[in-house]
């Protein structure tokens, strides 16, 4: 019997990246990202098919040993992601330099290792993006901008990488430990029935994944509906 297709999701120990490893699960064998270990060893108890990849994505020397190995990828779902958020006036160089950092540098330098191994299978990349990278809004502006910069890296892997497929994904305000935090900064009460469910990104992310062949999902918003 042929071995199922190998994903790699990073930010897989909670939230979107969870629930994509969920999504991804039952047709792939799926490589685990995160740096809490318990919290990686409990959603890898979740599926026979799912593993721990337990990486600091700021490390790029970790980053670098922990591919070693992989030579063929079919999927390389990057959510793992900080949110450091603050006008402009607020903004010290440190929260620019972290947002960039996990949300831009360490998801191109992991793509970039890892290209021989998705181009040796034909595969696809999938970003979580945000709503934020598309317009910014007031008080949002280095979180805003690392995800514009990270769309334009898709944009031009896309264009650079004819046999991988690159999609975005642009989620709303979804329930998560990110937005709660969010939430808490805003002073106002979490309301996790307004929100997006993580397992909703995860199911967007599984149709792009399983468009056919001779179909490219390049980019997907998807907004929590109001009820
Ligand atoms: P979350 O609940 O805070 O989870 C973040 C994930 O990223 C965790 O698994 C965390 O793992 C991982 N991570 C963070 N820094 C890391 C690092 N240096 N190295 C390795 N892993 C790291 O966030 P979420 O809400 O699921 O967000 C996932 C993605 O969706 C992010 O890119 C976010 O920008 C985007 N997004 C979220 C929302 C929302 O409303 N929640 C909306 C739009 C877009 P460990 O803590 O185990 O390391």
């Amino acid at each position: 019997m042929p071995e199922s297709p190998l994903a790699l999701v990073t930010g897989a120990s909670r939230g979107i990246g969870a629930a994509v490893a969920r999504a991804l699960a039952p047709t792939h064998r799926v490589l685990l990202g995160g740096r809490d270990v318990d919290a990686l060893a409990e959603q890898a108890a979740e599926s026979a098919n799912a593993e721990p990849w337990p990486v600091d994505l700021s490390d790029l020397d970790g980053v670098r040993a922990a591919v070693a190995g992989i030579d063929r990828l079919d999927v390389l779902v990057h959510s793992a992601g900080t949110a450091e958020l603050g006008t402009v006036e607020q903004s010290a160089p440190a929260a620019w330099r972290k947002n960039f950092e996990v949300n831009v540098v360490a998801v191109a330098e992991l793509t970039r290792l890892l290209l021989p191994a998705l181009r040796a299978a034909n595969g696809h990349v999938v970003i979580i993006n945000s709503g934020q990278g598309l317009s910014a809004r007031a008080g949002w502006g280095p979180y805003a901008a690392s995800k514009h910069a990270v769309r334009a890296f898709a944009d031009a892997l896309r264009d650079e990488e004819p046999g991988i497929r690159v999609t975005s994904v642009y989620p709303g305000r979804t329930d998560t430990e990110m937005q709660q935090a969010i939430i808490a900064g805003e002073g106002k009460e979490y309301a996790p029935a307004e929100y997006l469910r993580p397992d909703s990104v995860g199911a967007a992310v599984l149709s792009a994944v399983t468009a056919s062949a001779d179909a490219h999902v390049t980019d997907i918003t998807v907004r929590p509906r109001p009820h």
